[in-house]
């Protein structure tokens, strides 16, 4: 069975650039709770767990067949000494406990992505946005509307693209905000290059 929402087209294509499945220890998420709640309302996900590449264990093209939703993989939320970090296409996940510097160069070797987590929270790298080379900065569903704010003038300042994620754990959190990407995308590779070309924003959905 497919899924459709007519809500889905309203809004151009949008994507979760920030889910934990149940791969993540903090995480009650079932990758099939996951798909059904984002199939109904945006166009795509990224699963992201805490320091493994949980999407490794799905199925992307059943998935796709029967949900109406892109599944864009692999990515992962790395734990830095100095907070956390999404890298969006790379294949394994650097060892914990690595400087953000290493973290960045280690993505950036893969031809990844890297994105400034929830930058103004606790557990996010904070000031460091200011020296390290990440490629875009996250405005985060889960985080207060002042942290987020904080992270929009960093990326103005520095003058970097801002991606959108839910950072959903449970239910009912999945898609709060996304990222709009300006066409259809449908890989990874696309993902990536939409984001460094600043073709995308980030979207608060509720
Ligand atoms: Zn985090
Ligand atoms: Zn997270």
């Amino acid at each position: 069975m497919i899924i459709r929402s007519p809500r889905k087209t309203e809004k151009g294509f949008l994507v979760d650039m920030h889910i934990h499945s149940h791969f993540s220890s903090d995480s009650f998420l079932r990758f099939e709770e996951i798909l059904l709640e984002a199939a109904f309302t945006i166009n795509g996900i990224v699963i992201t767990d805490h320091d493994i590449i949980g999407s490794f264990h799905l199925d992307k093209n059943t998935i796709e067949k029967e949900h109406e939703i892109v599944v864009f993989a692999p990515a992962v939320e790395i734990s830095s000494t100095e907070g956390h970090i999404l890298a969006y296409g790379i294949a394994s996940v650097p060892s914990r406990e690595l400087e953000p510097e290493e973290v960045l160069r280690i993505i950036h070797d893969e031809k990844g992505l890297a994105v400034a987590a929830h930058p103004f929270s606790e557990l996010g790298v904070g000031d460091l946005v200011y020296d390290l080379p990440f490629d875009a900065i996250e405005i985060n569903g889960a985080r207060p509307a002042s942290d987020n704010q904080k992270a929009k003038e960093a990326a103005t300042l520095l003058e970097l693209p801002m991606v959108g994620g839910s950072d959903a754990h449970i239910h009912g959190e999945i898609a709060s905000c996304v990222t709009q990407f300006r066409k259809k995308i449908q890989t990874m590779d696309e993902l990536i290059a939409e984001v460094k070309k600043g073709r995308c924003q980030p979207l608060m959905l509720r």
